[in-house]
């Protein structure tokens, strides 16, 4: 991993508008400020920046990378033992055992394949973690998630049938969509699932999605700067 800090970038101030953001899109639905958790997306990123949100006293995280968090987390998670950490991008069958010990929710569930295995893990280890059901909203091939046409069985066999405590959905829009088409849809699904939780909204559109509902929103570019280009676009 490139360990380049740069210390010009403030993580503390940047925090802060955000949050300010995030209060103001609340405030304009409607809604309070108080439902909607700011992920702070740390992938890329050395410890070193993820520390100074830390200390800033931010405490939900994202990473999309297993191995990336086992080599990041397990040292701050000793000293900030409250920490609650997401996991973002896809999910390999093999890491699931990992992924349980390390993380408190893990967002990418998209597959029934991938169900199984975290229901037999969290049975056998008594690990739990909240589940996010990933919809791909754009029906986009390279990208993971259930289709919209999909999801209501998806997600009925991941709790009924398989016990998973799920939470929420989580998706990502194409790039070059009007993303409040994706978030009103993903809205739609929960609403009609009785799921609360909508995890939407990135650097680029987080307040769009705190409009439309979004009770999580994951933010790595507007708090940490830009990430090293090798890793920009992976999960
Ligand atoms: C990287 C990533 C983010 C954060 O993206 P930014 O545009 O830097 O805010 C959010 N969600 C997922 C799934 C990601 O992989």
């Amino acid at each position: 991993m490139v360990t380049q800090l740069a210390p010009e970038t403030d993580i503390a101030g940047n925090l802060a508008v955000v949050k300010a953001r995030i209060a103001a899109a609340a405030e304009a639905a409607g809604r309070s400020p108080d439902e909607v958790t700011l992920v702070a997306v740390g992938k890329a990123h050395p410890a070193g920046h993820v520390r100074r949100a830390l200390e800033a006293g931010h405490r939900d995280f994202g990473e999309n990378r297993v191995d990336e968090a086992e080599a990041k987390w397990p040292e701050l998670r000793a000293a900030y033992p409250d920490v609650r950490l997401h996991l973002i991008g896809p999910l390999q069958r093999n890491k699931v055992r990992r992924a349980l010990e390390l993380f408190d929710a893990i967002e990418s569930v998209d597959r029934p394949r991938l169900a199984r295995a975290l229901a037999e893990e969290m049975e056998r280890s008594g690990h739990r973690a909240d589940c996010f059901i990933q919809v791909n909203t754009g029906e986009e091939p390279q990208k993971s998630g259930i289709h919209p046409a999909d999801a209501d069985e998806f997600i009925g066999a991941c709790r009924d049938d398989l016990g998973l405590p799920v939470r929420g959905l989580m998706c990502i829009p194409p790039q070059d969509d009007e993303p409040s088409l994706h978030f009103a849809l993903l809205r739609e699904i929960a609403r009609r699932n009785g799921l609360g939780d909508l995890s939407m909204g990135m650097t680029a559109d987080f307040d769009v999605a705190v409009r439309f509902g979004a009770t999580h929103v994951r933010v790595g570019t507007a708090l940490f700067g830009p990430r090293p280009p090798f890793n920009r676009d992976r999960g």
